[in-house]
This record gives C-alpha cells, sequence and structure tokens, in this order.
C-alpha cells in the first residue's frame, strides 16, 4: 500500500522562502502541506496528526534539533519519519540531528528525485508499520482488540484514573457449556459463536473509552474507565440479557443449537500507586470463578 496523493501530510518547517518554495514545488501537488515558518508555528500544527516532517535545522526563534526532541518526546508524534533538510554539514549537526531521532539528514542543494523518492520510502514504510502494529494489537477470529492491546489499554487507563480520582472498572465474561457448543455442532460452528458473542459485546459498549477484548478462547475482558461497581453491574446485567439472544437471528442457528449465555465476574477500584491492575483482573476472575463453582451459569457477580 503506497500514499498516492493527497491523503498523506507533510509538516514543512522551513523559514527561508526560497527553500519554501522549491519544497511547495516539488510536494504541493502530491500530498496535503502544512507550513511552518517558526518553531513556534510547528510545536502549534504538531497538535494536529502529521505523516512526515521536513525540518530546516536553523530556525529564527529555535533550534530543528529542539523541535525534534520535543516530538521524540510526545507519544503520537514519537514514530513520525523526520528528514533534515539544512544547509549545513557539520559533522556535529548531523550527529546531534541523529541522536535526537532524525530518521535522515538532507544537504541543500538537494537533488529533487532523491528528495521525492526518500519521502515516499519513508511514508510507505510508516503505513506499514502502521498496519502491522493494528494486526499486532487485534484478535484474528474476531476482530476485536486482542490481550496485549487490553494490557496496553489498562496500563493507560490504571494511570489515567488514578490521576483524576476515578474508579476503573473491569468485567470478565465466559460463555457457558462452550465446551459442548464445540462437540455438538464442531470447532467451526465454535468460532461462529464466539464471534456472535464478540459482536454483541462489542456493540454494546456504553461509552468512547469501555474496552472489550477477547482474553482467550471462550472468556472477554471489558474495560469500563470511570464506571464504577453499581454502574459496571447494570452494564453486565445488560449483556447477560442480550447474549440470551445471540442466537435468535444467527443464520447457522439449528434444532441441535443451544442456547448460548455468558457468566460475567465483576471488579472495580479507584487504582491508587500501592496497588496494580493485576489486582483489578484478579477480583474479577475470582467473581467469575465463584460464580461458575456455585454452578451458577448466565449470571453476574458480585451479585447486586
Ligand atoms: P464453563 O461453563 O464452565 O465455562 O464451561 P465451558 O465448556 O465453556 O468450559 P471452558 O470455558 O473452560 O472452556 C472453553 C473451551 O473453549 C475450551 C476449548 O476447547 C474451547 N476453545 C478455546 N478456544 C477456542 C476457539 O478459538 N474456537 C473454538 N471453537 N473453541 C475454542
Ligand atoms: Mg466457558
Amino acid at each position: 500500500m503506497t500514499y498516492d496523493h493527497m491523503d498523506a501530510t507533510i509538516l514543512v518547517i522551513e523559514d527561508d522562502p526560497a527553500s519554501l518554495r522549491a519544497i511547495t514545488g516539488i510536494f504541493g501537488q502530491s500530498y496535503n502541506l502544512l507550513i511552518a515558518t517558526s518553531g513556534r508555528d510547528a510545536i502549534k500544527l504538531l497538535q494536529q496528526p502529521v505523516d512526515l516532517i521536513l525540518l530546516d535545522l536553523y530556525l529564527e526563534d529555535m533550534r530543528g534539533i529542539d523541535i525534534l526532541e520535543h516530538l521524540r518526546a510526545v507519544g503520537e508524534l514519537g514514530e513520525v519519519p523526520v528528514i533534515c533538510v539544512t544547509g549545513s554539514d557539520s559533522t556535529a549537526d548531523v550527529e546531534a540531528a541523529f541522536k535526537a531521532g532524525a530518521t535522515d539528514y538532507m544537504l541543500k542543494p538537494y537533488n529533487q528525485v532523491i528528495l521525492r523518492s526518500k519521502v515516499k520510502t519513508f511514508l510507505d514504510l510508516k503505513r506499514k508499520t502502521e498496519l502491522l502494529k493494528a494486526e499486532s494489537f487485534t484478535d484474528h477470529l474476531t476482530n476485536i482488540a486482542n490481550r496485549r492491546m487490553f494490557q496496553r489499554q489498562l496500563d493507560l487507563e490504571w494511570r489515567r484514573m488514578a490521576r483524576d480520582a476515578k474508579p476503573l472498572s473491569m468485567m470478565l465474561v465466559d460463555m457457558d457449556h462452550f465446551k459442548s457448543i464445540n462437540d455438538t455442532l464442531g470447532h467451526q460452528a465454535g468460532d461462529e459463536c464466539i464471534k456472535r458473542v464478540a459482536g454483541l459485546l462489542q456493540n454494546n459498549l456504553q461509552r468512547a473509552s469501555d474496552l472489550v477484548a477477547r482474553f482467550g478462547g471462550d472468556e472477554f475482558v471489558i474495560l469500563l474507565p470511570g464506571s464504577d461497581l453499581g454502574e459496571t453491574l447494570l452494564v453486565a446485567e445488560g449483556l447477560r440479557r442480550k447474549a440470551e439472544h445471540t442466537c435468535s437471528d444467527c443464520p447457522d442457528s439449528g434444532p441441535q443449537c443451544q442456547t448460548v449465555t455468558i457468566t460475567l465476574g465483576c471488579a472495580s477500584v479507584v487504582p491508587h500507586v500501592q496497588s496494580s491492575p493485576e489486582e483489578l483482573i484478579a477480583e474479577a476472575d475470582r467473581q467469575l470463578y465463584a460464580a461458575k463453582e456455585e454452578g451458577g451459569r448466565n449470571c453476574v457477580r458480585p451479585l447486586h
């Protein structure tokens, strides 16, 4: 997959009018250009997503190296390719630029074909890296988030909720008697059931920051930042009821099918420095285990 036309945004940080004209001439027709003629403008423009940066190292109000260090320190921008396009061939500048995170370094006057080719190559690489990253965070059977994505989000939300002194809640969701679905209908039909339950959970999340992920096998996990235990139990009960109808519009539904049900273990905590996110998982797991141990299926724990 390549960036053909205006679907990539390049931020040009350059205060020399002649250089700016040259760069606009080369890239203006092919890419969406954002122009910053000072370091201050550049920092402002960096609040929006950009795909690549062309950076002049000597600006009137700021050193290009400082901008580079700033953007490498900002999570989202940390991986944006930066080509330093500069008149300075000083070894110290080259070394400092790469040390600060430059992707490449081109001396002015530059060959237009080489610059254009480098930009295209780095944009292609960036897109491929993004696709691989998205892939590595997706569960391939259900297309929802996988456990790795869940763990990343858990660590992030744990810190965010600790900062805001708000509750972080979690549900572990396990399909009931799933082995017998596999045994009677076959593994492929079992897979379809897992996909339907994943879709049901995904489509019934309450807030944009809620996340559902496949935890493994027939088990799912839902993270609810900002919801307390009472709210979480209500959401869980809603999901449990909806799951009872998972099969009603299934095209593969037949006389041998049993009703798919789920059991949910919930937990909630206001995170603080002495506690760890693993304790929240452990508590949700204890609740789920207790529900299944007591022989109860198709239920929510702790009891409301
Ligand atoms: P319980 O009510 O106690 O949860 O009983 P259960 O039969 O659902 O048992 P459990 O949750 O322990 O087992 C889950 C089963 O899911 C075990 C495994 O054979 C099956 N399984 C795990 N991953 C997959 C998968 O990707 N596809 C299919 N079809 N089955 C899977
Ligand atoms: Mg199960």
